[in-house]
């Protein structure tokens, strides 16, 4: 079986829905040119010309899907010095660990069973299977593959596809349970990631694939999502669409809070597997909130637009009246939120990360705002800092208080808020 050519994006414009084919796309907002949110530069790197894309959000009228409709190459995009790394956060761990238990309760996994995780990344989530004496591959196509091996989790260092799990087939047999996380919004070749996913499991395998949420991004105001590693932004309606093109069944589904709202959905390997009632429940909850209306979406964008007049007028005013504000953490997504609103470093002088992120010292893309350790927040006590992760903004805060911060904040999405620090 072969997959559909629409399954392969090619780099550039994209003119039909990366889903079902439709044409039907309407524009939703546009971002303006935008530089690729990883690649921040070094201080040399400031005296080149910089690459900027269009960025622009569509909505897919036939199947719900959002997406881009400019495709950076991979290549690009994931260039040597991208600087994610998943073990990176002890939350982000303990999660997975968590995540890995479930599974193998849900699904009876048993110590010859299979388990491969594709975008393995340093071997994070197979550490919690192979804590339970499950059988566990990784295929990460990153360096990072080795730090993986490393520690103990066999990973394979490649790109996935069919070519990749003919060859892992043959020599680790087939796989019970295929994973894969935050991967599956960003990868050209859908096709064959599904494909290689299908050739590798055994009948009545389980492939599950967890991703950001549409619901959560359209009803949490979250535009600053939409980045070109962002191809896709995923509905379960469309989720049911992709998979509706193969011999897979999409027979559950959940939703969790990661990655500011995710769905994690199980594709059945073959057609007709019994359904869990959470799908058609899911289903209904998106029909309700209109996520196949073009009235939702343009909603969404008049309260993107507002929240956006009403951080800059704050911004200016503060400013005016020699204030000083500065911004907190540097997420992938404060590149898109930034660069539309148009801060620089006149308006936001640096952007605060801990000691122990990789962007600390380089420049964000675009707006060239430099990263400094967050030390200097607490020895300068800026009247404001702006809470870029703010789908974090709590935890965040609270972290910040206890370590002497006396600044109020400012919460830039979903509506434009300032939080003040009460000073006991
Ligand atoms: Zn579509």
């Amino acid at each position: 079986m072969n997959y559909p050519k629409h399954h392969l994006v090619k780099t550039g414009y994209i003119v039909c829905c990366q889903v079902c084919d439709s044409r039907k796309l309407h524009i939703i907002l546009d971002l303006g040119y935008q530089p690729l949110c990883d690649s921040l530069l070094t201080k040399e790197k400031l005296n080149e010309p910089e690459k900027t894309y269009p960025l622009r959000m569509m909505w897919c009228e036939n199947c719900t899907l959002v997406q881009i409709d400019y495709c950076v190459s991979g290549e690009e995009v994931y260039h040597p010095d991208y600087p994610y790394r998943s073990g990176i956060t002890k939350e982000l761990a303990q999660y997975q660990e968590s995540m890995a238990s479930s599974l193998v309760k849900e699904f009876n996994l048993q110590q010859n069973d299979l388990v491969i995780d594709v975008g393995s990344n340093d071997g994070t989530l197979l550490k919690g299977f192979k804590k339970l004496g499950i059988n566990v591959l990784g295929i990460e196509p990153t360096n990072i593959a080795k730090i993986a091996n490393k520690s103990g989790i066999r990973t394979v260092q490649a790109f996935f596809d069919i070519k990749t799990a003919k060859e892992i087939k043959k020599k680790y047999g087939n796989a019970s349970l295929i994973i894969t996380t935050n991967t599956f919004a960003h990868m050209q070749t859908l096709g064959e990631f599904i494909m290689g996913a299908y050739y590798l499991l055994k009948d009545e395998g389980v492939f599950v694939n967890e991703t950001h949420y549409l619901l959560d991004v359209i009803k949490g105001g979250q535009f600053d999502t939409i980045y070109h590693e962002h191809l896709r932004t995923y509905s379960l309606k469309s989720l049911i669409a992709l998979f509706g093109q193969y011999d897979f069944t999409v027979t559950d589904v959940a939703r969790g809070d990661r990655y500011g709202g995710n769905i994690r959905v199980y594709a059945t390997k073959g057609k007709g597997k019994k359904v869990s009632p959470q799908v058609s429940k899911l289903l209904r909850l998106e029909k309700g909130f209109g996520l196949d209306k073009l009235e939702t979406f343009k909603k969404f964008a008049t309260r993107v637009k507002k929240a956006r007049l009403e951080f800059m007028d704050f911004l200016i005013k503060t400013k005016m009246t020699g204030k000083s504000i500065v911004g907190n953490s540097c997420p992938g997504r404060c590149s898109t939120l930034l660069n539309y609103y148009g801060v620089d470093s006149e308006l936001l002088p640096y952007l605060a990360e801990q000691p122990t992120s990789l962007k600390l010292n380089m420049y964000l893309p675009g707006k060239h705002i430099p990263v400094v350790n967050n030390q200097r927040l607490i020895d300068e006590q800026p009247d404001y800092v702006v809470i870029l992760a703010w789908h974090y903004a709590k935890p965040i805060m609270e972290q910040l208080k206890i370590r002497g911060l006396k600044s109020d904040f400012v919460i830039p999405l979903p509506d434009f808020k300032i939080v003040k620090n009460l000073k006991v």
